[in-house]
């Protein structure tokens, strides 16, 4: 309903949910920020299934998403691209990281990090245990990135710069998992490449990971896309919005005062009058209104949610 004309555009923008729960509001103010910002531009939107970790899958929420987003008039271009089928191209690419000598296995348990209780920006830090301990490619092993003692920074165009020295506040991180699941950051870089992903827009919860990703893409000498973090909205006790903290699902029959609450979660102000009307108006006022220069430079913005599924600012 609302695809672009302008195939050729440079802008290639993308919305990446990850199955482990249903869409929820958190998720409706990613998919819009992403979308409006690849349409005002006459770019291209895509659609990823970030389907990686199995165990943690709620049964049918890929395909719900698929239903969720065509009811919003969220439409992608192109086949959406499932990360499950994807494992072979993985393969290749840390098969190179191998070679290189920049990747290494490691037989490090959860046990062992807990011992070395290194606390980094996004949870444990690696001790680097492994690092040099030679081992062979054996059995469940899972492999890591060397990551190097030199400040990286990357520029955001809501949070500002983004500095961190990937040794010191992450350490080496995982590619692949000892259970022989592909890693979030390997999987997100190699397919925003492979895609043609331009510029980036998600939630702020993956800040942190962004180093981590520019740093593969410099040395796998890929593109590197442009970034864009929205806040994400927590509850009273400060935790964000997400499937785990069981944020209520988007629902179906509300898409105009849902769409409505997610442009008022990201700081568009939308007119009182365009809640009670139909989806087209509220697109199109949001398609000519659109202005991310009124989101502030928060990670995280807290929110109360009233009995009729209400969003407020705090
Ligand atoms: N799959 C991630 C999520 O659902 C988003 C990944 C990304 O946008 O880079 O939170």
């Amino acid at each position: 309903m609302y695809s672009s004309s302008v195939s050729e555009s440079r802008y290639v923008g993308r919305f990446a949910p990850s199955p482990t729960g249903l869409l929820h509001m958190g998720s409706l103010m990613a998919a819009v920020a992403s979308f409006l910002e690849a349409r005002i531009r006459g770019g291209q939107w895509l659609l990823r299934i970030e389907d990686l970790d199995p165990p943690r899958e709620f049964a049918g929420a890929a395909n719900s998403f698929l239903q969720t987003l065509s009811r919003f008039g969220l439409c992608w271009d192109g086949e959406p691209v499932w990360q499950s089928s994807r494992s072979q191209r993985y393969e290749e690419v840390l098969a190179i990281l191998l070679e290189q000598g920049l990747a290494y296995p490691c037989r490090c348990t959860r046990k062992m990090l807990q011992q070395d209780g290194l606390i980094g920006v996004d949870g444990m830090r690696y001790s680097g245990r492994c690092r040099a301990a030679g081992l062979l490619h054996e059995g469940r092993v899972a492999y890591r990135l060397r990551v190097p003692d030199a400040v990286c920074v990357v520029h955001d165009r809501v949070q500002g710069n983004i500095t961190q020295n990937l040794q010191a506040d992450v350490g080496d991180f995982v590619l692949k998992r000892a259970d022989q699941y592909w890693a979030y950051q390997l999987a997100v870089v190699v397919d925003d490449a492979d895609t043609g992903v331009t510029h980036i827009v998600r939630g702020a919860d993956l800040l942190d990971s962004t180093p981590r990703q520019r740093y593969l893409q410099q040395i796998l000498g890929l593109p590197q896309p442009e970034y864009l973090h929205i806040p994400v909205i927590a509850n009273e006790r400060g935790e964000k919005l997400s499937k785990q903290t069981l944020a209520p699902a988007l629902r179906s029959g509300a898409e105009v005062t849902q769409l409505w609450q997610a442009l008022y979660l990201l700081w568009q102000s939308p007119p009182e009058r365009l809640r009670s009307g139909s989806l087209e108006q509220l697109w199109e006022w949001a398609l000519q209104s659109w202005d991310v220069r009124k989101i502030p430079a928060k990670r995280s913005v807290a929110v109360t949610l009233d009995e009729e599924f209400q969003y407020k600012f705090q």
